[in-house]
């Protein structure tokens, strides 16, 4: 079976990576497993910035990668960004082994608004299903339900579904034959 493997980043609420752990699962044809050490996200702080390079992070984890991870996605608390953007939910290796999302601007209480647990799961699922689609070779998707949709802020996010589109399911059943 195909192991996805969750690397906590710097300071992650560990009952939020539990429930990925549950969640995921029940999304893709995969087990899931909690990495035994995290990774430290202080190497790619930019202080000009005040942000964390999601590439960085990831080619940290390159390294980390053992035979048995069919996928390494990392989940951290801090604010992620690329050059290219103020800021990014996550990035992606395309057809990579390695991924990595925030929950920073996941959170109701980023934007001013009351803290809402349930909100915070859906979306930390919703965007592990897309970084893991990005790495099985998925592109944005048109349909906004989609999980592969784009999104360039959460209430795109809490727009889709933590599903595939019918079109992307078939390319990622495929592509993960391929993968395998
Ligand atoms: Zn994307
Ligand atoms: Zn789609």
């Amino acid at each position: 079976m195909n192991l996805v493997h969750l690397l906590p980043v710097g300071k992650v609420d560990a009952s939020l990576l539990q429930d990925l752990r549950t969640a995921i699962p029940e999304c893709l044809p995969v087990v899931c497993e909690i990495f035994p050490v995290g990774l430290d996200p202080a190497p790619a702080y930019h202080a000009e910035r005040q942000q964390y390079h999601s590439s960085e992070l990831l080619q940290r984890m390159q390294v980390l990668v053992r035979p048995q991870d069919w996928r390494l996605l990392a989940v951290a608390n801090v604010d992620l960004y690329i050059p290219i953007l103020k800021y990014v939910f996550g990035e992606a290796q395309m057809a990579g082994p390695c991924a990595v999302l925030s929950a920073y601007r996941l959170h109701q209480e980023f934007y001013g608004l009351d803290r809402d647990d349930g909100l915070l799961r859906q979306r930390l699922l919703k965007e592990s299903i897309h970084e893991l689609g990005h790495t099985l070779d998925l592109r944005h998707c048109e349909d906004y339900r989609c999980v592969m949709a784009s999104s360039h802020s959460v209430e795109w996010i809490d727009l889709r579904e933590s599903t595939l589109c019918d079109s992307c399911r078939s390319q990622m059943e495929s592509n993960i034959a391929l993968a395998r």
